[in-house]
């Protein structure tokens, strides 16, 4: 869906959308969407200022970066981004601080599909764990730690090694 900035109405416009994308323009290219995303957003613009608030929400399937397991991820989240022309990006050194998290805009269009795309791709956290204290996969059998079949001997806290730690921290 493309906006027409020129034909952006004054007293804004209201989306409220699904989106079906393909994992592939995520980058987490594993994950899969187990829902379409729904975006709810509102487009005003001040002079050649664009601004869009909005709000995602989509749940999505991700493979566990440590048991390999697949699980559920929600996402439910919102954002305020200021567009300004692409004309002005070669000002950017002269515009200030505050102004860093401007996006830009070109040929007074803006496609919503990117810009909830972006936000999407931005939400994800750095590790993807089904959750915080994900034990992963046992090292000597290959089962799942978490779903409590594995009975092989792996504290990761051997206090063998705990001691030597000590004593080489106690050497620097
Ligand atoms: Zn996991
Ligand atoms: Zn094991």
């Amino acid at each position: 869906m493309i906006i027409d900035i020129d034909r952006l109405p004054k007293e804004g416009l209201k989306i409220s959308k699904e989106l079906e994308f393909f994992p592939e323009s995520l980058v987490e290219e594993n994950a899969v969407f187990l829902k379409p995303v729904h975006a709810e957003l509102t487009v005003n613009k001040t002079g050649e200022e664009i601004f869009i608030k909005g709000k995602v929400t989509t749940c999505l399937s991700f493979v566990c970066s440590r048991c390999l397991i697949p699980f559920e991820f929600p996402v439910d989240s919102s954002f305020d981004l200021v567009y300004v022309p692409e004309e002005l990006e070669e000002m950017q050194d002269h515009l200030g601080d505050e102004d860093i998290n401007r996006l830009f805009y070109c040929g007074y269009k803006i496609d919503i599909k990117e810009v909830v795309l972006e936000q999407l791709n931005l939400m994800f956290p750095p590790k993807l764990l089904c959750s915080e204290d994900c034990q992963g996969i046992c090292p000597v059998c290959g089962k799942v730690i978490q779903s409590g079949e594995c009975a092989c001997e792996t504290k990761s806290s051997d206090p063998c090694l705990g001691k030597l730690k000590n004593f080489m921290r106690d050497k620097r």
